[in-house]
């Protein structure tokens, strides 16, 4: 900013110019008028003191005695500190105090001679044509008893005036320069206070301006510009408060677009992507630094996802559609947001990959229970169908018959149970008891169960317990259940003369109980699939059992809050582990809701 442009400059500038002119302007006039007093004075002064000479040189001017006028004139003008001129009518020089009257010319048409021929009385300010300075004159005419003597003038030099003019100018000059450098000075006090509130209130716009909102200025002047202070502190506080509210706002939008679970990205009217959630991110691969500024087709690198995009922009309402990319199934809309922004996009992506996995689950066990009851049935119809055709008639035969469709009903009742217990536990409708038990009483009722069957397959069972096993939090009977579950498993997938431990030991905050085989092991890719509904690992599906036992296995350690898994190694054995957690040691029970997965 330019120094003259600032207000105090513009406010002083005018006010100090305007007094020089006036200060100066009244002392030129001030001074002339004083200069015409001065000169009209001293020509009234001069008149006096002619009036009083031609008193006293009347008397030798009309006795015509030159050296008694001569004498006279010198005399007064000694006194009076003036020059003295006696005139004759004709205008002959008859006595002079400065000069001698013989040189000098005739002083008829001299213009104070003249005004005082016509009116008796007259007064000039003119050069001398004798002495070659400025003069004052006044004359009078001599006149006794009708008789015409002449004049008598009386003449101040010029110089004895200017120097009173001069004392007199130098007063009005010293004070001409008094009231312009106290003028100055004002003006500038003035334009500093005036000016001073004005560069606050700038600094403080400025400060504004560059996003300090928070600042206070105090104002206590009820000028305008305290009024435009405060105007200002008022905006300010408002600007403060929209844009809190308006950080508060993108605050809540940006945490609903970052918790949400749907990718959301945003396109301009160039195709550029100018927002996108994390759940974009890392549904697409790519980073926010990455995507910004990139075009959508570049981000979502998915011709089917950029065609929907695109088809997008011709049509009015969302466009909703589904794209399946091989390893993922997705589901795009993609919305107009013209009032936001001509030409802005917004597409959602939701992965439903899993729902679809879901919905293939769902077919697959629909497929696997129809053709787990597809063989008792079929081979129920066959027993029907030969007892009927007569077996009935053969006593014997009919008993045996009837037998194996015993058999039969009992492993489909079998199924129906399993698959009733595990749709029960799965839908977290049976609370899991969370009680204190004793894991080794549980271990040895499973053992106990299934010796009989090891013993006919000449299979050694030993258990391995530590002398003092914690206990755990769990629901007794589904815990035998999961014993019971991986040790008919070991008993049937073991070879004769095989071997099968039972053992369990503190681990942490948990118990782990290991149910080991030497039996036929399994392929390690199966080692997560065994857990699945129906799953056997036998393609010819000839093994006894419904492939529902691991299922439930793993629903009744998960409702526990535990974990189940397998090492085996495929004609080596396996080793199905799960763990529990400890119960507490303040001996109170916990109480439960337990749902599975
Ligand atoms: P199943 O009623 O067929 O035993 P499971 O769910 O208990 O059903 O087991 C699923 C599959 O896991 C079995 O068909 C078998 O192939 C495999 N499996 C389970 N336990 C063992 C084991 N101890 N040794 C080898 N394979 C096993």
């Amino acid at each position: 900013m330019h120094r003259h442009r600032t207000i105090g400059w513009r406010i002083a500038i005018p006010h100090v110019a305007l007094i020089v002119v006036v200060t100066w302007g009244l002392s030129l006039v001030f001074g002339q008028t004083l200069r015409r007093a001065t000169v009209d004075q001293t020509k009234a002064d001069l008149m006096l003191q002619a009036r009083v000479v031609r008193h006293v040189l009347a008397d030798p001017l009309a006795a015509g005695d030159a050296a008694g006028l001569a004498k006279r004139a010198a005399e007064y003008a000694e006194v009076l500190g003036a020059r003295i001129t006696v005139i004759a009518p004709d205008g002959q020089v008859l006595a002079e105090t400065d000069q001698d009257p013989a040189e000098m010319r005739n002083h008829l048409y001299r213009p104070e001679i003249q005004q005082a021929s016509v009116a008796g009385e007259g007064a000039a300010v003119r050069p001398s044509d004798t002495l070659g300075v400025e003069m004052v004159y006044a004359a009078v005419s001599v006149v006794e008893h009708g008789r015409d003597l002449g004049f008598v003038r009386v003449a101040m030099r010029g110089r004895d005036l200017s120097a009173q003019l001069g004392v007199l100018r130098r007063a009005l000059v010293l004070l001409a320069l008094g009231a312009s450098a106290f003028a100055v000075t004002l003006a500038i006090v003035i334009a500093e206070v005036t000016a001073r509130p004005i560069r606050r209130l700038s600094l403080f716009v400025r400060r504004l301006a560059a996003g300090d909102l928070e600042q206070r200025m105090l104002s206590s002047s009820d000028d305008e510009v305290g009024q435009l202070t405060r105007d200002t502190m008022e905006m300010a506080g408002r600007l403060h408060e929209t844009i809190t509210s308006l950080n508060a706002q993108t605050a809540r939008l940006a945490g609903v677009l970052n918790s949400m679970a749907d990718a959301v990205l945003m396109t301009d009217q160039q195709g550029s992507v100018t927002l996108i959630n994390p759940a974009a991110q890392t549904l697409l691969h790519t980073t926010e630094d990455d995507a910004l500024g990139r075009s959508f087709t570049q981000v979502v690198r998915q011709h089917e996802l950029a065609a929907v995009w695109r088809e997008a922009s011709d049509v009015s309402g969302p466009c909703v559609e589904l794209v399946d990319s091989g390893d993922r199934f997705l589901q795009i809309t993609v919305s107009a947001l013209d009032d936001v922004e001509p030409g802005t996009r917004l597409a959602v992506l939701q992965d439903l990959t899993h729902v679809r996995r879901l919905e293939g689950m769902r077919r697959e066990f629909v497929s696997n229970i129809s053709h787990e009851l597809r063989t008792p049935l079929a081979s129920m119809r066959a027993i029907v169908d030969t007892l009927a055709a007569g077996a009935l008639d053969d006593p014997p035969a009919a008993a045996r018959f009837v037998q194996r469709m015993d058999a039969e009903i009992d492993a489909l009742s079998q199924m129906v149970e399993e698959l009733l217990e595990l749709s029960r536990i799965e839908s977290g409708r049976v609370p899991i008891r969370q009680e204190r038990i004793d894991l080794v009483p549980v271990l040895r009722a499973a053992t106990e169960r299934l010796l009989p069957q090891a013993e006919r397959g000449r299979l050694t069972v030993t258990m391995h317990l530590p002398p003092k096993l914690p206990l755990v939090l769990g629901d007794g009977p589904r815990l035998q259940q999961v014993v019971t579950n991986l040790l008919h498993n070991a008993i049937k997938f073991t070879p004769e003369s095989g071997a099968i431990d039972i053992e369990a030991r503190a681990m942490g905050d948990r118990v782990m109980v290991m149910v080991s085989d030497s039996g036929i092991g399994i392929r390690p890719e199966l080692h997560d699939r065994i857990f699945e509904r129906f799953f056997k690992a036998d393609p010819s599906r000839s093994t006894p059992g419904t492939g529902l036992g691991l299922a439930i296995v793993k629903h009744i350690v998960l409702a526990h809050g535990g974990s189940v898994w397998v090492d085996s190694e495929l004609g080596h054995g396996s080793r199905f582990s799960f763990t529990l957690l400890q119960a507490p040691s303040d001996g109170l029970s916990v109480e439960a809701g337990a749902a599975a997965e």
